[in-house]
């Protein structure tokens, strides 16, 4: 599935609808360059999901929960992940196989704990269709 935006806000808008229908368990990987647009459609989700605290980077941490929407939403960040050790110690296996949704940037370094059903989301850009183009592929998903 493949969806165009012109602006973050229409962005914003896929990641709501997103969240509004997710499900128990879902998995979802969010791939693309730095300013492509991840944490608007993260914010999106979280929207969708009806949660009402704000949506930091957890570059730092390398999970945020937040408890306040419908499901749990369980935000990763694990650029700055050293050793796939570090994803046991926080006890990663709680949260992609609980009862949250898990939205995992830069899942490609930690492709070997990944389970099989993931929804995978790219963002990329195209500047040739100018600045504020993206197109979203979305994989794992029927419709959104
Ligand atoms: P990332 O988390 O991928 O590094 P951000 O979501 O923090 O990126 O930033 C994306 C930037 O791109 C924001 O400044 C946003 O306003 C801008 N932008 C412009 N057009 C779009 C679009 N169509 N979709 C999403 N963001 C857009
Ligand atoms: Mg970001």
């Amino acid at each position: 599935m493949i969806i165009e935006t012109k602006t973050p806000q229409e962005t914003f808008d896929v990641g709501k609808k997103i969240g509004e229908n997710a499900k128990p368990g879902q998995i979802y990987t969010l791939t693309g360059d730095l300013g492509v647009g991840k944490t608007v459609f993260t914010q999106g989700v979280a929207a969708g999901l009806g949660i009402t605290e704000p949506i930091c980077s957890p570059t730092f941490t390398i999970i945020q929960e937040y408890e306040s929407g419908r499901l749990p939403l369980y935000h990763f960040d694990v650029y700055r992940i050293g050793d796939i050790e570090e994803m046991e110690e926080i006890g990663y296996d709680d949260y992609f196989f609980g009862q949250g949704i898990c939205l995992i940037e830069w899942a490609n370094l930690i492709e070997e704990i990944l389970p099989e059903n993931l929804i995978k989301v790219t963002i990329e850009k195209d500047l040739d269709k100018g600045f504020d183009y993206r197109k979203i592929t979305v994989t794992g998903l029927e419709e959104i």
